[in-house]
C-alpha cells in the first residue's frame, strides 16, 4: 500500500462536554474538565478537495478517508494491512424471523488482530508516534490490548497492558506475544484502569484507556465512513452496536455528522441501538432512567467479555447519540447471546464473537417487541473473529477399525 503525502485538516480539539477549544499537535488525555476530547476538522476545506470520485482510485482500507483522519505525516502511518470489512447478509434467519428488510452484519473480525479494536488503536498509535510518545499503557478486556500491542510494537513503542485475570486466554497470550508487558489483575477492567492512572506519573506511561486519549474515536469513526460508502451513501434504518466503552457508537455518530457537513450524505440517521449484556448494563439503566450519566454497575458478569464494562467515561456521548438518533439501549441475557451464536453459526455458517451474537439476540428481541420494523434495513456489528473465543467441544470419536454403519453417520 502506498500513502501519498497526507493533507491535514485538523483545526483543533475540544472538550466533548463543554466544547472548550484545545490546541491540536500536543499531547492530551482528558479535557481540563475531565471529559473525553473530540477532534475537529476544517470540514469546508475537506469538502473542497475530497470527493466521491477521488475515492474510486483509492485502496480499500480506512486510509481511503485520510482527509477525515488526524495523521499529518505519511511517515507516521503504522499499518498491518487493514481492509474495508464486508457486510454479510443473514437472509435465512431474517426470513425465519419474518423480516423483509436487509439484515446485514459488518464483520470486523477481518481486521488485523481479529477485532475492530485495530481501528481505534491504530490511530492512537499513529498519533502517539506523531507526538513523540514512547511508552503506552492501558487496561483491557482483551482485544484492545492485543491491538495496542501489535500496532505499538510495529511502531517501536513500548506497551504495558493490564487485564482482568479471567480474560480469554487467547487474548492474554496474543497481547504478550505481540510484545506488551502484560499483567493479569484480580479485578475488572475499571480496576485495571485505576492501576494505569495510579502508575502513569511514576512510570512515564501515556494513558491509552478508552476515551482518555482523543484519537481512538477517530479510528472507530471509519466504521461509519465505510458503512455509508458501502450502502451507496444511504445510511441504514438501525445499527445495533455492542456497547462497552462506546467508542464505536460515538465514532460512527461523529462520522455521520462530518459526512453530512462535507455533502456526502443527507440528514437521515439510523437509530443507534446500544446493546449490552443483562449482567452488565449501565447504559441501558441510564437510558431507561433518563439519566445523562451512567452509574457504576456492581458485580458485572457476562459471557461477552468485550462489553463487560461497568463504567464508561463517555457515557453521556453514548446516551446523546442514542437519544438524538431516536434509538434505544437494550440488554440481552447470556443465554440469548449463546443461543444467537449457535443459531447464526448453524443456519448461516457465520461464527460470531459473543458480543456480535449479542447484537443478533438484541435484534431478534427488538423485532419481536415491535421496536424495529420488519422492513427496516439493519446493520449488526460482529466486532471480533469468532475463532478468538473458546468454543464448546464438538464431534464424536469414530473407531476406524470397528464396524461402521455409514447410513447412520
Ligand atoms: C471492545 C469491544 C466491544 C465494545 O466496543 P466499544 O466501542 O468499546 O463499546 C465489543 N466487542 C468486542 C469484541 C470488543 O473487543
Amino acid at each position: 500500500m502506498r500513502f501519498p503525502e497526507l493533507p491535514s485538516f485538523v483545526t483543533h480539539l475540544e472538550c466533548g462536554m463543554t466544547g472548550e477549544r484545545l490546541p491540536a499537535d500536543t499531547i492530551h488525555n482528558l479535557s481540563p474538565q475531565g471529559y473525553p476530547i473530540l477532534v475537529r476538522y476544517d470540514l469546508d476545506g475537506i469538502r473542497k478537495v475530497f470527493t466521491k470520485e477521488k475515492l474510486r482510485e483509492r485502496d480499500w482500507s480506512w486510509w481511503r478517508y485520510r482527509e477525515m483522519l488526524p495523521v499529518r505525516k505519511a511517515e507516521n502511518i503504522v499499518s498491518l494491512g487493514e481492509v474495508v470489512t464486508p457486510l454479510i447478509p443473514l437472509p435465512r434467519l431474517a426470513r425465519e424471523l419474518g423480516a423483509s428488510g436487509d439484515l446485514l452484519v459488518k464483520d470486523e473480525g477481518r481486521l488485523p488482530t481479529g477485532s475492530f479494536k485495530a481501528r481505534g488503536l491504530a490511530l492512537a498509535v499513529c498519533m502517539a508516534k506523531e507526538l513523540g510518545i514512547s511508552k503506552m499503557a492501558m487496561p483491557t478486556n482483551g482485544n484492545a490490548g492485543a491491538a495496542l500491542a501489535a500496532y505499538a510494537s510495529r511502531a517501536g513503542i513500548e506497551t504495558v497492558v493490564f487485564c482482568p485475570d479471567d480474560t480469554p486466554a487467547v487474548n492474554m497470550n496474543e497481547i504478550a506475544l505481540q510484545g506488551a508487558r502484560l499483567y493479569k489483575v484480580n479485578g475488572l477492567i475499571n480496576d485495571c484502569g485505576k492501576l494505569v492512572g495510579a502508575g502513569k506519573a511514576e512510570a512515564g506511561w501515556f494513558d491509552t484507556s478508552t476515551l482518555k486519549e482523543p484519537y481512538r474515536i477517530e479510528g472507530k469513526k471509519t466504521m461509519g465512513l465505510e458503512l455509508a460508502e458501502q450502502l451507496g451513501w444511504e445510511l441504514p434504518d438501525a445499527i445495533f452496536y455492542p456497547t462497552g466503552g462506546g467508542t464505536g457508537l460515538i465514532g460512527m455518530w461523529k462520522a455521520f455528522d462530518e459526512l453530512e457537513a462535507i455533502g456526502f450524505i443527507g440528514s437521515k440517521r439510523p437509530k443507534m441501538i446500544a446493546v449490552q449484556a443483562a449482567g452488565c448494563a449501565p447504559i441501558v439503566r441510564a437510558w431507561q432512567g433518563n439519566q445523562r450519566h451512567a452509574a457504576l454497575w456492581e458485580n458485572a458478569h457476562t459471557v461477552a467479555a468485550g462489553i463487560r464494562v461497568p463504567a464508561a467515561i463517555g457515557d453521556f456521548l453514548i446516551l446523546d447519540a442514542v437519544r438524538n438518533s431516536n434509538g434505544f439501549a437494550i440488554a440481552v441475557e447470556d443465554a440469548a447471546i449463546t443461543q444467537a451464536l449457535h443459531d447464526v453459526a448453524k443456519h448461516e455458517g457465520f461464527l460470531l464473537c459473543p458480543e456480535g451474537a449479542a447484537t443478533y439476540a438484541a435484534y431478534k428481541q427488538a423485532l419481536a417487541e415491535g421496536r424495529i420494523g420488519k422492513g427496516d434495513r439493519v446493520v449488526l456489528f460482529n466486532c471480533a473473529a469468532g475463532l478468538k473465543y473458546p468454543m464448546p467441544e464438538g464431534g464424536q470419536p469414530l473407531d476406524r477399525h470397528g464396524a461402521i454403519n455409514y447410513s447412520q453417520l
